[in-house]
């Protein structure tokens, strides 16, 4: 593989700098948006088989112009101050773009979460909690942390209950993290809310017969031949979702170990299960293996889903791909360098800012119930029944009366008689911020000729909102 030329870093704010480029901000307020506020790092030990092991933990606050901040804290061997500083900026943009009301975050710690048992986890998780919550980086109304890459339900429950007992009189507690698990005051949804985020982007990218154009793309999603890259909860998600209600083929998984790849399409479940037995994907018996995992990100396909780690494509492979259209699920999995060259073949590329956005969309719908003490539709869901209730009442008394003896389509008055439940209202959440948000950045693309993508697009869009925030600041 050839030497990856920018850092994550130095994309992203390349990235930043070219789109800023095309505005007219006041002086100095490019520079104020760009740089990383402020980033902590704690070095603490926990004792543990014996002996004091010393973790190395980061906390980076991109942007306070909104508060509180959020992004997720990611447990890997790989974090650095670089890689959290470029993701909290990520959280930055991706929430402006949406429009939660947040600024941006990130944490990381550097660890492998598959070297220790669940206790030892738990352990460590809660004394980072506990550094964090020193210097208000976890609080309810200053930073809320979520789940990333090696961190999940588990380690948000630790957290929270970890600052509850630290801060016993605050009734707001649960709200200091999201992505708990529902019994800790999480929210229905919110763990395939960043895959069901890339489906519905991808959904309304199909409904944009100019942008589909553009990415020489026809028809609907069904029969769509897509490459997933990591298989973890954002791409295991998106795969599941695509193929089994969207009926797209996903003919090619890329993991760790290799690739698993099939015209035919692949059926998620069962890989997934044979990576939960082996810990691999090698062996699975519904596809052809490969060991080059990478290697397949350049077989020919519709749709490129990287939904693993940053800068995955970047100018040794750029020019090989071959795929129309790329959604990038993970964050920044795209170099700068890749960026130009992939903008000169033509090929879309959905940025992360927006298509992985489900995740925080739905943290903060999370956050707000926490905040409120109630769950989604508590209030409204039978009172939403008893009138749909009474309409189909007084619809039946007229049929009767008149002699017109209509009737309803089967399934639709149970369907038309169940109020929505937190799921359902969850989802319709989701939807439309990921509707409207892809039609902002697509209005800002086909009206600026300068504006040569979607990417950019999403930056002016949130480099915009940002900016009118920073204007009515007194700063
Ligand atoms: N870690 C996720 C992201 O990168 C979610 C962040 C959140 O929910 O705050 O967007």
């Amino acid at each position: 593989m050839a030497a990856r030329q920018s850092s994550f870093r130095d994309s992203v704010d390349r990235m930043f700098t070219h789109a800023a480029g095309l505005m007219s901000l006041a002086p100095g307020l490019e520079e104020k948006i760009r740089v990383c506020n402020s980033t902590y790092t704690v070095r603490f030990g926990v004792r543990l088989r014996g002996q004091i092991h010393t973790f190395t933990g980061y906390r980076s606050v991109h942007s306070e112009h909104m508060e509180p901040v959020k992004g997720g804290i990611r447990y890997s061997l790989d974090v650095n101050q670089d890689e959290v500083e470029a993701l909290a900026a990520l959280m930055t943009y991706k929430c402006a773009l949406v429009e939660v009301p947040f600024g941006g975050s990130k944490g990381g710690l550097c660890i492998d979460p598959r070297a220790w048992n669940e206790d030892e986890l738990e352990r460590i998780t809660r004394r980072f909690t506990y550094e964090l919550s020193r210097r208000n980086l976890i609080s309810p109304s200053q930073n809320v942390p979520a789940p990333d890459m090696g961190t999940g339900e588990r380690e948000m429950a630790w957290m929270a209950d970890a600052y509850k007992r630290l801060h016993p009189d605050d009734i707001n507690a649960k709200a200091c993290v999201t992505g708990k698990p529902r019994h800790a005051g999480g929210i229905d949804g919110r763990v395939e809310a960043t895959g069901r985020g890339v489906q519905y982007a991808l959904r309304e990218v199909f409904r944009h017969d100019d942008v589909m154009k553009r990415a020489g793309l026809e028809g609907a999603l069904a029969g769509k031949r897509v490459i997933v890259q990591g298989l973890g909860n954002v791409g295991y998600h998106a795969a599941q979702f695509l193929s089994c209600e969207d009926k797209a083929l996903v003919t090619c998984v890329i993991e760790r170990d290799g690739a698993i790849l099939n015209p035919q399409g692949i059926n998620i479940d069962a890989l997934r299960g044979h990576i939960r037995s082996t810990g691999g994907i090698k062996g699975f018996v519904g596809g052809e293996y490969r060991e080059n995992g990478l290697g397949a990100l350049e077989e020919a396909c519709d749709i490129l889903i990287p939904a693993a780690i940053e800068s995955v494509i970047h100018e040794g492979n750029a020019e090989r791909i071959q795929a129309k259209l790329i959604i990038e699920a993970a964050n920044g999995p795209v170099t700068a360098d890749a960026d130009e060259i992939l903008k000169r073949r033509g090929i879309v590329i959905v940025p992360d800012m927006y298509a992985n956005a489900g995740g925080v969309t739905v943290s903060y719908f999370e956050w707000v119930k926490n905040l409120s003490q109630i769950s989604l539709g508590r209030l409204e869901r039978r009172h939403e029944e008893a009138r749909a209730r009474l309409l189909i009442e007084e619809l039946e008394r007229i049929s009767s009366d008149t002699g017109t003896n209509f009737e309803l389509a089967r399934g639709f008055k149970e369907a038309f008689l169940t109020g929505a439940d937190e799921l359902e209202l969850v989802r319709s959440g989701l939807d439309d911020t990921m509707r409207e948000s892809f039609k902002k950045m697509k209005e800002v693309w086909m009206s600026n000729p300068k504006v040569e993508d979607l990417r950019t697009a999403g930056y002016v869009v949130a480099i915009r909102r940002i900016s009118n925030v920073y204007n009515s600041l007194g700063l």
